[in-house]
């Protein structure tokens, strides 16, 4: 991690650094871009490659296997679909389900569900708990750390490793304390930086102790099939860890198509024990009597088979590794060598994680917003929005066309050198 420490130049050499970094800032806010970097949207090219959804199943198709995708029913969704999508997620096709179109709402439930119906191996329901908490690694993904502000309960923070999150820290936390019931996990290409998760890590997460009986690992597989290299990155199978280790239902796994087709009108999935499955599906249907087969068997015949996911994911990777490659490049150029800043180099997934100097994340955030660039708002990153460092920023560069994230990057490292300069002169507002 960056730091300002004694190696630091000398003051005539700052002054000159940061005069250099003053007149680009000034040259970057008389352009007057608008450019955004914010959140982690696939971008229209990217949304093309699926317009054949838009006339499947096309008429005359509705009926698969018996099954009228039309009608009510179907609460685990469209078996195909779920043999589909069983490799990627690592979830025996008889406990993966397929529902509607965002995974988060499943997580939702899940927080909702456990909250009003007791779980499997838990003694009392979650509300009536005099207190739940939940670890949360960080950086990590700010919609997680949203669910438990909504529904009250306390996070954590753990801090991450290039292995997943520091298990001495979580084995520590989840054995002294009855209260922490529940850890989120994005173990693959996490947001925001692209961690891949160890076998290790996901052995020890399936091996540990628990003084909670009632406690779930929220896997969260958003990102399973979306490599940017060559390399098909695969995770230990979590499901089969923990039933391995005598702790079958500790696994909730989640994962989605938003960032394989649409994101707004993708299938989300949800993999457990078969326990867990039974809970979850007794209680979902009290919420729907079904879910949007004519989506699920759309995209069964869109996707067709393990090996058309591939491609299709292939096709993705050929817009967006430009983009990733683009921010590294000009991160490199303008930063590598000023102590300023490091960042994550992503082999997958949709973000890279930017750290610049304690104190200063917020700031950059700020002076790049006056100079026309929206960032992810600096604390994102963290439960209630605070980085008690204020040193992470978070970069989705997937969205804007590849000229557009080649101008932003460039402003954004400028914003960097003319905050770190400053405040390595003393200078600058705290
Ligand atoms: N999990 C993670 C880690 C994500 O980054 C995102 C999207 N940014 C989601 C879940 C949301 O997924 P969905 O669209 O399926 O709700």
């Amino acid at each position: 991690s960056p730091a300002l420490d004694e190696s630091a130049p000398d003051t005539s050499t700052l002054v000159e650094q940061r005069d250099r970094a003053a007149a680009d800032y000034a040259t970057l806010v008389g352009r007057g871009l608008k450019l955004d970097l914010t959140r982690g949207k696939p971008s229209s090219a990217q949304l093309d490659l699926s317009n054949d959804l838009l006339a499947l199943p096309g008429a005359g198709h509705a009926v698969v296997d018996g099954t009228d995708t039309r009608n009510y029913g179907g609460l685990l969704g469209l078996t195909g679909l779920r043999e589909l999508f069983s490799a990627a997620l690592q979830v025996p096709t008889a406990q993966l389900l397929a529902a509607d179109n965002a995974s988060l709402a499943v997580m939702h439930d899940c927080l909702v569900h456990a909250q009003l119906s007791v779980l499997p191996g838990a003694q009392r329901r979650w509300a009536d708990e005099p207190k739940v908490k939940f670890l949360c690694p960080v950086p990590g993904y700010d919609r997680h750390f949203a669910l438990c502000e909504r529904f009250g309960i306390e996070m954590i923070q753990v801090p991450m490793t290039e292995d997943g999150p520091d298990m001495d820290v979580v084995e520590r936390l989840v054995a002294a304390d009855p209260a922490v019931k529940g850890i989120w996990c994005v173990p693959k290409y996490s947001n925001p930086d692209g961690v891949v998760y160890s076998d290790e890590t996901a052995r020890r997460l399936a091996a540990m102790p628990t003084a909670a009986p009632d406690f779930r690992i929220f896997w969260d597989n958003a990102y399973a099939v979306h490599h940017l290299t060559d390399e098909e990155v695969r995770i230990a199978d979590l499901l089969a860890l923990c039933a391995e280790h005598g702790n079958p239902d500790r696994a909730f796994v989640f994962g989605s198509t938003s960032k394989i087709t649409f994101a707004g009108s993708g299938v989300s999935f949800f993999g457990s024990s078969e326990a867990n499955v039974a809970w979850y599906l007794k209680n979902t249907a009290m919420r729907t009597i079904g879910p949007d087969k004519v989506n699920q068997l759309r995209h069964l015949m869109f996707l067709r088979d393990e090996d058309g996911l591939r491609e299709h994911m292939r096709r993705h990777r050929e817009l967006l590794r430009p983009k990733f490659d683009a921010v590294d490049r000009i991160l490199t150029e303008q930063l590598d060598g000023t102590g300023l800043a490091s960042w994550s180099k992503p082999r997958g997934g949709y973000f890279v994680s930017l750290d610049v100097p304690a104190g200063c994340a917020k700031e950059v955030v700020r002076r790049a917003a006056e100079a026309g660039i929206a960032l992810t708002p600096a604390g994102a990153t963290h439960p209630h929005g605070q980085d008690p460092e204020d040193r992470t920023i978070r970069i989705g560069p997937t969205f804007p066309d590849l000229a557009d994230v080649e101008l932003a990057m460039a402003g954004l490292a400028t914003c960097v050198r003319l905050v770190g300069y400053e405040r390595l002169l003393g200078e600058g507002a705290r």
